[in-house]
């Protein structure tokens, strides 16, 4: 009689038997041995694998594949992923010379790429990795969501495993909305501003928090999961809107004595962000506790014509490529003419799109044409200056202005 080798079951007992050369197997045993697989597939996966770690050269390589120009801010980010690595295959051993984490910020005008490089850098990364933003954060007791919030996040990446969180890396987006909004604190409870910061730098600064399971306050009955978060690498990003006025002013301020006319000669007036400093950041409204705790200031540079215009075509995952592969699903031949793209980064320098504006214009000149070719026996179809020019007239571009902000 046909057994099972596993629960030792007969053929009527079990709902399925499979047979093997030597052996069989019923659907439980077989089931179970599935779930087995899976656990402790999902366990090796979780182990971090650190013992061949992409160098900065290689980190930056990659993110050269998706993101444009930002060489500073790419090689900042190189370097604090790996040190970060390095510092976690040394954790525990005893050595003479603590390595100490290096928290990053990132400045540089909204749509530059600062989310696009951490995302991006979120792909190759083999710790887990959390995006949140700040905007939403504000003071215990008040609506919207504790600091806490972020390390939940971090902790659903991990399936709440806090020894995983621990060693992880959070991306916080948008900082600067929790900057102090006056100089002066004390005249109205500023909900978003200095209570955050002072319980943002508890995180930053390593301390052991207790994080609701599964952020905010919606769950009063939950069990704490405490995490400590000195190992755990913070990358902050900011627009800092207007920050370059104060650029400006500390530059002419600075720039006395001798030196100065050389120094004024000097300063590219087109990208202040690159001369940003720490304390730029302290009169934006960061306490500088805070400036203190985010050791790598680093800095976007605006997107000109010539970045907007490689940002159309060369990135691994550009917009030209995807409506390309998109026809391509059809059987359509897609092209786009040189001009005419030209003529789409005219567009948006003209009407101040910026990066998101570009797939806001070809997705006004796509439309046409994705909603009838796919009807028609065409196997090619050209975008040319004439029909962008003519695609572009229709649409309407305050609307798309509006759509990008
Ligand atoms: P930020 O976070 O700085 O406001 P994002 O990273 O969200 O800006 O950029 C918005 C979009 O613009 C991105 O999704 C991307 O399509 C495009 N973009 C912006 N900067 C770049 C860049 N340097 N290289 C390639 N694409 C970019």
């Amino acid at each position: 009689m046909r057994k099972c080798s596993f629960c030792g079951r007969s053929e009527k007992e079990v709902n399925l038997l499979i047979s093997g050369i030597t052996g069989c197997i019923c659907d439980d045993c077989a089931t179970q041995a599935g779930e087995i697989v899976k656990e402790n597939l999902k366990s090796k996966k979780d182990d971090f694998h650190l013992d061949v770690l992409p160098k900065p050269k290689e980190i930056k390589e990659y993110l050269d594949q998706y993101v444009i120009g930002q060489d500073e801010a790419k090689k900042s980010l190189a370097v604090a992923v790996y040190n970060h690595y390095k510092r976690l295959q040394h954790l525990g051993a005893d050595e003479e010379v603590e390595l100490e984490k290096s928290n990053i910020i990132m400045v540089g005008s909204t749509g530059t790429g600062k989310t696009l490089l951490a995302r991006t850098i979120a792909k190759m990364l083999v710790v887990p990795f959390t995006i949140v933003d700040a905007t939403v954060l504000t003071e215990a007791g008040y609506v919207g969501e504790d600091v806490e919030s972020i390390l939940s996040r971090l902790l659903q990446e991990t399936d709440y495993d806090p020894v995983k969180a621990e060693k992880g890396i959070v991306f916080i987006d948008e900082i600067d909305k929790i900057a102090r909004k006056s100089d002066n604190p004390s005249i109205t409870r500023d909900v978003s501003g200095e209570g955050v910061q002072q319980a943002l730098l508890k995180l930053l600064e390593g301390s052991v928090i207790n994080v609701p399971p599964y952020g905010g306050r919606k769950h009063p009955e939950q069990k704490f999961i405490q995490v400590n978060t000195k190992n755990i690498l913070f990358i902050c990003g900011g627009a800092f809107d207007g920050i370059e006025r104060r650029i400006a002013q500390r530059l002419n301020t600075h720039v006395v004595g001798y030196s100065a006319v050389e120094n004024t000669a000097r300063v590219d007036k087109n990208n202040l962000m690159q001369y940003i400093a720490p304390m730029d950041l302290k009169s934006y409204g960061l306490i500088p506790e805070i400036v203190g705790r985010l050791p790598v200031l680093t800095h976007l540079d605006p997107l000109g014509k010539d970045a907007l215009r490689r940002i159309l075509t060369e990135p691994k995952n550009s917009i030209i490529k995807q409506y390309v592969r998109l026809f391509e699903l059809d059987g359509v031949k897609l092209t786009f003419n040189d001009d005419a793209l030209d003529y789409v980064v005219d567009i948006a320098v003209q009407y101040r799109l910026g990066a998101r504006g570009l797939r806001s214009i070809v997705e006004a000149i796509m439309m046409d044409p994705m909603f009838e070719i796919p009807s028609k026996k065409t196997k090619k179809f050209e975008v040319t200056l004439d029909y962008t020019k003519e695609q572009i007239s229709k649409a309407n571009l305050n609307v798309l202005k509006e759509k990008t902000e």
